[in-house]
């Protein structure tokens, strides 16, 4: 196979041939980063392939262009297209997530929070948020975007067994902070946020409600999750590579309950957080929006149903899964507690030499943020490669294999890529059963 051709070593080497141009060995490496994909099976939560028709319009010259400012209203020329395209994306984020607004210019789903952040808070203010530890996101916390924005946070209450804010100790902690913003969304995602039970309280401190999709949008747009903005958040940002499978790009939604919130949201973008927005993105994030509309629900139904039987199939295999209880999860996410199986960090990168890529994650209960004892897996992009219910059993088998009998990893992985050879293709797309893994490439060396 071609990782032999020009490499010192099979195993997942980092030495190209030094008589090589750096850029080909750019292009080797590349090409080897594909292949290897190609012949694992990829379980990061936060992560998913674009369709070819969104690869298509992505890797066009729109890549090239500058588009500063809102259609009609441009500083450059040139325009005349993108501007299309821009505005087509817009209304179709408002037709998928229902709603009278949306900003599709935020280059990436922190970036879209630090422009949220622009837009309804102030240095100074306070701001409720999901802590660390119990699946927030960096970009939630002193050290990430609300720390840029000068924010004093406070974490809600979190209940382990539950694995989701503790409504009761959140609306305590709301009536007591009066927070600004009350902002919720994860990145360890397996349940509904409990916004009902929290609408009382929010509305007695009348505070902004943001709820950051970043993780579950995919999941929002095919109407299996929750529908945040009819449980009444003023705002949401989110990333639209996770479960959305589109570009790595932000997006902002909202139903404008807050004055002066559209014009607050699109300076809060542009000047804000963005110049130029990456209008190759945009096109890219228009055609999978269009695609959401048509394949979104039954791919966020398979998607939540895998993760439920990945779930199932681990746990029976001995695997300490969270949350039996409450059937696992309600998401594409499902965590495992590998703390008796030498912890998250070895778990995981035993796994990946098996090509079997999951990541390493920080449990409600763990005390120290160098040794997390969980491993978070996700469903959503072994869902578009066409797996269903019955491939989970499979997954899960090569996943004990390595965690539980201690098998040699370089047999698991033999048999990993055996396995993927049948999950090669797109699905939930359009051009359906197109390679996901092919891009162009150009014969010959540099
Ligand atoms: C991934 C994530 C983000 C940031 O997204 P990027 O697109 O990587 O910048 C923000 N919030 C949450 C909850 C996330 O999980």
């Amino acid at each position: 196979m071609r990782r032999n051709t020009f490499l010192i070593s099979d195993e997942f080497p980092r030495l190209v041939r030094p008589s090589r141009s750096i850029a080909q060995q750019i292009r080797d490496v590349t090409r080897l980063h594909n292949d290897w994909f190609k012949e694992s099976i990829p379980l990061i939560a936060s992560e998913n392939f674009m369709s070819p028709a969104a690869r298509e319009v992505m890797n066009s010259d729109l890549h090239n262009r500058y588009a500063e400012g809102l259609p009609g209203k441009r500083y450059y020329q040139g325009n005349i297209y993108v501007d299309e395209i821009e505005s087509a994306c817009e209304e179709l984020a408002r037709d998928v997530f229902a709603c009278k607004f949306a900003d599709v210019r935020s280059v990436s789903g922190t970036v879209a929070n630090l422009a949220v952040l622009m837009a309804i808070a102030k240095p100074g203010d306070k701001i409720t948020a999901v802590g660390l530890s119990d699946g927030g996101h960096l970009s939630h916390a002193k050290m990430g975007a609300i720390g840029l924005r000068g924010l004093r946070a406070h974490n809600y209450p979190f209940d382990q067994k539950e694995m989701n804010i503790d409504p009761e100790g959140a609306c305590r902690l709301i009536r007591e902070v009066k927070p600004k913003v009350a902002l919720f969304g994860q990145s360890v995602y397996l349940f509904p946020t409990p916004l009902e039970e929290l609408r009382s309280c929010l509305d007695e401190v009348g505070c902004t409600v943001w709820y950051d999709a970043a993780h579950v949008l995919g999941l929002i747009a095919g109407k299996r999750f929750q529908d945040p903005l009819r449980e009444g958040v003023d705002v949401i940002s989110g990333s639209t590579h996770k479960t959305l499978p589109g570009p790595q790009h932000g997006i902002i939604v909202s139903d404008l309950t807050k004055e002066r919130l559209e014009l607050s949201l699109r300076r809060g973008v542009f000047p804000g957080v963005t110049s130029n927005h990456h209008l190759h993105s945009v096109a890219a994030l228009a055609v999978t929006l269009a695609e959401a509309k048509e394949f979104g629900e039954a791919y966020a139904d398979q998607t939540i149903r895998n993760a439920k039987s990945l779930a199932q199939a681990l746990f029976e295999r001995g695997l300490d899964v969270l949350c039996e209880q409450k059937g696992f999860t309600e998401s594409h996410t499902l965590v495992v507690n590998v703390e008796e199986h030498q912890g998250g960090a070895k778990v995981a990168k035993a796994l990946e030499d098996a090509n079997v890529i999951a990541n390493k994650n920080l449990l409600p209960w763990d005390s120290d943020p160098v040794h997390p004892s969980g491993l978070r897996i996700g469903s959503q992009e072994i869902t578009r490669l066409g797996m269903k219910e019955k491939d989970m059993a499979d997954v899960a088998e090569l996943i004990a294999r390595v965690v539980i009998k201690g098998d040699s990893t370089a047999d698991v992985r033999a048999d990993v890529r055996e396995f993927k050879k049948d999950f090669t293709k797109a699905h939930y797309c359009f051009f359906e059963g197109e390679e996901a893994y092919d891009y162009p490439r150009f014969d010959g060396d540099i």
